[in-house]
């Protein structure tokens, strides 16, 4: 058998949540998403796509020029800046089979659905979305590239509901979508104290897994695919829940987790959290 290798690909774009309080971090008010191609000798399975059409159509050039044929695309979980380029994939792509877990198939189909496709990623990225389609359900819990096995380890609700990541042993590489974070506020609006304990859990059971590349969903390009960014992302959920327990409004809040983290990305995504989680003050 040959070895695996892998490549990401980066789309810069502007962060979701746009009314944050004043504050010196102009210059961080931005997120990256990343797309991981697994590679074979022949063939190669891709993880996650993009946001927007201009930015599928640069992922749809860049797997082209890797030349492999791509046999898969596996969603990590439903948001739809995961999987709004599987339309465009699939017709640049013939004959590619786009899966995920039912719990992400089930998150996909709600992004994919007039109220979240135009009335939310629409309004921040007019004319800009591509038209949804919704992975197929993956049998079982492993892809095979060229007799590799990429297993799906399921890590339930951590940024969202029905997240996975893909584990390739024979690369030691997991492809953590947005269970890991690098160097880049993470996503909470939609956690509860559970979630956060089941977040952190899932992140020990990677941890466990002896990766040397970890590649996480939303990274800093100034950053590389260390497995220290599952310790780093355990740290950050902790330090979320002592100033959850210890501040009293928003502003309190984002303004304590920001001191712990003043050079992570993408500050807009604590302060939409913080309206979230505090929502009295
Ligand atoms: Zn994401």
């Amino acid at each position: 058998m040959t070895d695996l290798s892998y490549d990401t690909l980066l789309a810069r774009r502007e962060g979701l949540v746009r009314d944050l309080p004043p504050g010196g971090n102009e210059d961080l008010r931005w997120v990256m998403n990343s797309a991981t191609l697994i590679l074979g000798e022949r063939d190669a399975v891709l993880v996650d796509t993009f946001t927007t059409i201009e930015q599928n159509e640069r992922l749809i050039d860049w797997i082209r020029g890797h030349e492999r044929k791509l046999t898969h695309i596996y969603c990590t979980h439903g948001h739809g800046d995961h999987i709004y380029g599987i339309g465009q994939l699939l017709e640049a792509f013939p004959g590619v089979q786009a899966v995920a877990t039912a719990g992400a198939v089930a998150g996909a189909r709600i992004q994919a659905e007039d109220d979240w496709r135009e009335g939310f990623w629409g309004r921040l990225f007019p004319g800009q979305i591509p038209v949804a389609v919704v992975p197929d359900e993956l049998e079982g819990d492993r892809i095979l590239l060229e007799g590799h096995e990429l297993r799906v380890v399921d890590t339930g609700h951590t940024d969202t509901e029905g997240t996975s990541v893909l584990w390739a042993a024979d690369a030691k590489l997991v492809v953590a979508g947005d269970v890991v974070y690098n160097h880049t506020h993470m996503y909470l609006a939609e956690t509860d104290p559970d979630s956060r304990a089941q977040w952190i859990a899932a992140l020990r059971t990677i941890q466990e897994l002896g990766a040397e590349h970890v590649v996480a969903g939303h990274k800093h390009p100034d950053h590389d695919d260390d497995p220290s960014n599952i310790q780093e992302s355990i740290a950050y959920l902790l330090d979320v829940e002592e100033a959850l327990s210890t501040r009293a409004s928003a502003l309190e809040f984002y303004q304590a987790v920001l001191a712990r983290h003043p050079r992570r990305v993408n500050p807009g995504s604590l302060w939409g959290a913080a309206k979230v989680l505090k929502p009295s003050a």
